[in-house]
């Protein structure tokens, strides 16, 4: 099927901007007819920017218009929830930016709604999108590197004054929900499990509020006793990002994957030298455009689902708690 489907984006943001009105036309039977912004002239001035046809103030201009048959939602974290519930219930597919929600119950309530009204429900997590990490999920789970004892996520950068804001100094922002969520994402996306146990430890009051997590030293352990360390930051300049997985015959070395960017490589090391995995690279973004297209047309499913949203959440927010009680956090998922 190549019927023609039309978007609206919710929120005149910046990821929109850089990258996902792109990815939406990077799909031929995909076009944008609107834009919703708080700020009625900022909204003019996004939809004048990138050819798109209307902007509103009011989402249920969007919501009631029969001929938008499909949303991307990136407004605040804080707005995520409503707009996307509200979306549902209108009968829209969702793309919604992570986090999905503040809470499991609303992330859980999202997906509720979008199965009743039979609707594609999708998390942007684009990392899985990326030609290493899928390159990489293949090299695990072939046992080229036999069974897994450690894994070690480095994903450390130093926020840009222009970027930070409500990221560093807003309480729905933080590093966990921005960036360790995606961490976490991709590691269920690797090693195809989820955590049992959680512990961090977080600093804050380097690039914003005191209170508002900056950094982050993450231990996780996963089923096999499997442990796994992150490391995330906005205060670090000049660090490498990347993936190592250890295994019991050898060593899986990613490198500059933790991007939005089609870049990084990929390494084998074992008693037989270093191997260089060849990658083909692709957008991130339009993959993930290309796999929503095919979850609403029933041949595929988005390449992160609501419940891997709403799974990523559950464990981004044991994170917070353990950092608040200073204790190791049992994960329970459904
Ligand atoms: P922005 O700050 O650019 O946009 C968020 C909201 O801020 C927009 O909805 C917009 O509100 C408002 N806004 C944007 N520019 C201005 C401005 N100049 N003045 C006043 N308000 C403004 O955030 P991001 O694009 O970085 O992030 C948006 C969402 O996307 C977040 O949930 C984030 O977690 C996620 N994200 C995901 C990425 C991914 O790769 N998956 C990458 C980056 C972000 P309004 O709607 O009223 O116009």
């Amino acid at each position: 099927m190549t019927e023609h489907m039309q978007w609206a984006l919710i929120g005149a943001s910046n990821v929109a901007n850089e990258w996902m009105i792109d990815a939406i036309r990077s799909q031929p039977s995909f076009s944008i007819k609107s834009v919703l912004s708080s700020d009625a002239e900022r909204g003019t001035a996004f939809a004048r920017k990138h050819h798109i046809p209307h902007s509103t103030t009011h989402l249920s201009d969007i919501l009631e218009d029969p001929d938008i048959h499909a949303v991307y939602i990136s407004t605040h974290n804080a707005k995520h929830y409503a707009q996307a519930m509200a979306s549902a219930l209108a009968g829209k597919h969702i793309l919604c930016e992570k986090p999905l929600a503040l809470t499991l119950s609303e992330a859980s309530s999202i997906i509720k709604a979008a199965q009743k009204s039979g609707v594609v429900f999708g998390t942007n997590h684009h990392l899985r999108c990326s030609a290493v990490h899928q390159a990489l999920r293949q090299k695990i789970h072939d046992g080229s590197i036999g069974q897994l004892n450690t894994v070690r996520v480095f994903h450390a950068n130093f926020i840009d004054p222009s970027n930070a804001g409500w990221r560093v100094n807003s309480t729905d922002g933080g590093l966990i929900l921005d960036s360790t969520i995606h961490d976490i994402d991709t590691l269920r996306f690797l090693l195809g499990s989820d955590p049992t146990h959680v512990f961090a430890m977080s600093q804050s009051g380097r690039r914003g509020t005191r209170g508002v997590e900056d950094g982050i030293m993450a231990v996780l352990r996963f089923p096999g006793d499997l442990l796994v360390q992150i490391h995330g930051s906005y205060a670090v300049p000049s660090a490498p990002g990347g993936v190592e997985v250890f295994g019991e015959t050898g060593a899986l070395i990613a490198r500059d994957c933790m991007s939005q960017k089609p870049i990084g490589s990929l390494h084998l090391r074992n008693t037989t030298g270093e191997h260089a995995i060849p990658i083909v690279h692709h957008n991130l973004y339009y993959y993930a455009l290309e796999r929503f297209r095919k979850a609403i047309i029933g041949q595929d499913t988005p390449a992160a689902t609501g419940q891997d949203g709403r799974a990523a959440l559950h464990i981004a927010l044991a994170l917070k708690t353990a950092i608040q009680t200073g204790r190791q956090v049992e994960v329970h998922l459904p």
